[in-house]
């Protein structure tokens, strides 16, 4: 899978939780006013391994859990439905 970054953000309405942009994005044409271009180009750059990605997703959620009762897990991008990240997501 394509990964630009996984952060702790508030990208969810009411909680606190962990973020992760995909990178490279399939839609034609783009959507107006894209709040992220720079996720949009692929490039190996950006390939991680799902079980890397796994980790640190679980390991920033576990430290969150330390805070809050309730935290949330945002996908985005990029397009994390796209077919070169479909698949592994
Ligand atoms: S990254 Fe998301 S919001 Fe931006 S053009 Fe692609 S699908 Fe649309």
């Amino acid at each position: 899978m394509y990964i630009n970054r996984i952060g702790t953000f508030r990208d969810h309405p009411d909680l606190y939780g962990v973020s992760v942009y995909f990178q490279g994005c399939d839609a034609e044409p783009k959507c107006f006013m894209c709040h992220n271009p720079e996720t949009w180009h692929i490039s190996e750059k950006y390939k991680r391994d799902p079980e890397k990605v796994l980790e640190i997703i679980d390991e920033k959620l576990s430290r969150l859990l330390t805070h809050f009762k309730k935290v949330s897990l945002t996908l985005l991008g990029g397009e994390p439905l796209a077919p070169h990240n479909r698949g592994e997501l």
